[in-house]
């Protein structure tokens, strides 16, 4: 076959089977599909020859750049010892290994955590009034040594649905019987299986499967260029903290936990929280003995430019999950890491009961397994998140003119996490109807000139590959520029 018969041929199968995600499928049926076959460094090439900078690292996951000789290394070479073998009631070497350095590594990123140990409070904490803990209080936390138990799975969604899972089982195991809901913020994004969807706030994605949602309150968005409080930052002194405490002071006795996306909100528009935002919710967490979840499978590994996200603010989590660029961004692979006093509440005789019964048919896979140790050693090795701070610098700089384009209301940007808000009228901050498709109108007139990025509605998300150079990120954000103004001027 020659290779405009294989493309057609392929572009025909792919219409014919198959149905892609987050795609309107009639759409999809009238385009001509960009067929992918290759992939090397910051860049992707399609089945024609024509090589795109992958601007969103393949939806966040691309760490080191594609076709990383260690990376393809570490997997063959487990690919000559095995592929895949069960952790139901076995185990191996990259998984008990893997979980070791990941216990490590969290542990060199964040803080000790709070636990309950007596808090000084803040004066916005101090206004506020103290929980009732009597009641609790044979249930309070004791200080917990630290994240120390590490769950595998396989995408952002089971790490999601496990931490709540077990934040729900840990509160029964501690005999607090009330703790059955969840807290989380509105634009949240925390997968899309049913328990991620029910603490998820994006109305667009989620609003269809309300009836099958399980209740969960919903605090304000750390949204300052779309206050829903309507306030300002900085004069409001984080306002939207003292409506999650209201919401916390009312309802702790039913909330297990909050889960939250650390610093940024990613599929909710990149939204950047204020300084102090997340430290924040952490104390109101540990003061009205709430678990605080940390979703950080799109800030992690790195994203933020710190390891974690939640290294910005010196929090620590008693549930975090993790998922996307563990493995570099070459196979699926996922954990949640619970703190060591959570997963003694599961420890029991066999007839307790007390199992976490839960597990999913590829958890721990060993090539994913040994992807992961290869992506953790090249951090080190190659100094990622140094030789990052540098690139983050410079594409904040570049970004400049972007932000004085008249129809770009705010640029948000959290190391290599960038959302581009566009809106109609900047001085109303009117938003483009999503109709118009105006964010995805941008995508495509970059993809044309070699740049491969997915809007979020009217918000142009730019997430290169964390070893991206200054050359491919200069040219990332001029075309990005050309193809804002292009379409928006
Ligand atoms: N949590 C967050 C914060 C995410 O950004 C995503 C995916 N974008 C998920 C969870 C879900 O991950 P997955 O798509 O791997 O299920």
């Amino acid at each position: 076959m020659d290779l405009q018969s294989f493309i057609r041929h392929i572009e025909k199968l792919d219409k014919r089977y198959l149905w892609h995600p987050f795609t309107q499928m009639k759409e999809w049926a009238e385009g001509t599909p960009v067929i992918i076959t290759e992939g090397r460094g910051s860049f992707l090439k399609d089945i024609s020859g024509k090589w795109y900078i992958d601007g969103v690292s393949s939806i966040w996951v691309t760490v080191h750049g594609h076709r990383k000789k260690e990376l393809d290394d570490a997997i063959k070479g487990q690919l000559d010892k095995i592929s895949h073998s069960t952790l139901l009631g076995l185990t191996h070497p990259p998984a008990a290994i893997l979980a070791e350095k990941l216990v490590k590594l969290v542990r060199k990123s964040l803080p000790p955590p709070l636990g309950n140990t007596p808090l000084t409070l803040s004066p916005l904490e101090r206004g506020a009034g103290v929980c009732n803990r009597g009641e609790f209080n044979s249930a309070l936390r004791t200080p917990h040594s630290g994240l120390s138990r590490v769950f595998y799975s396989d995408n952002g969604s089971t790490a999601v649905e496990i931490g709540l899972k077990m934040a729900f089982q840990y509160w029964k195991h501690k005999g607090v019987k009330s703790k059955k809901t969840f807290l989380s913020l509105s634009n949240a994004y925390h997968g899309d299986t049913i328990g991620a969807v029910s603490v998820g706030g994006i109305e667009l994605f989620h609003s269809i499967f309300s009836p099958l949602l399980f209740k969960s309150y919903k605090a304000p968005s750390p949204y300052c260029y779309r206050c829903e409080l309507g306030k300002t930052h900085p004069s409001c002194k984080l306002h939207c903290l003292r409506e999650m405490e209201g919401i916390m002071k009312k309802h702790h006795k039913e909330i297990a936990a909050l889960i939250i996306e650390p610093i940024v909100q990613g599929a909710g528009g990149m939204i950047v929280s204020p300084p102090g935002f997340l430290k924040g919710a952490r104390r109101l967490c540990t003061k009205y003995n709430i678990l605080m979840i940390a979703d950080e499978v799109a800030t992690g590994f790195g994203r933020t430019g710190k390891m974690f996200a939640c290294s910005h603010e010196d929090v620590s989590p008693d549930i975090l999950c993790l998922a996307k660029g563990i493995t570099g961004g070459y196979l699926p692979l996922a954990a949640t890491i619970a703190a060591g006093d959570i997963y003694n509440a599961f420890l029991g005789e066999y007839e307790d009961f007390k199992t976490f019964f839960h597990g999913h048919t590829y958890t721990g896979n060993q090539l994913a397994c040994a992807a992961a140790l290869a992506n953790l050693e090249l951090f080190r090795k190659e100094k990622t998140l140094e030789r990052m701070q540098r690139k983050v610098e410079f594409l904040k700089q570049a970004l400049d003119g972007i932000r004085a384009f008249s129809h770009v209301g705010d640029v948000r940007q959290k190391g290599f996490m960038v959302g581009i808000e566009l809106v109609k009228n900047e001085n109303t901050k009117e938003p483009y109807p999503l109709e118009e498709k105006t964010g995805w109108k941008v995508c495509s007139r970059a993809r044309e000139k070699g740049l491969l990025i997915r809007p979020l509605g009217n918000v142009v998300v730019l997430m290169p590959p964390l070893s991206v150079s200054l050359q491919e990120l200069k040219s990332l954000v001029r075309i990005t520029a050309e193809a804002v103004r292009e379409v928006t001027e």
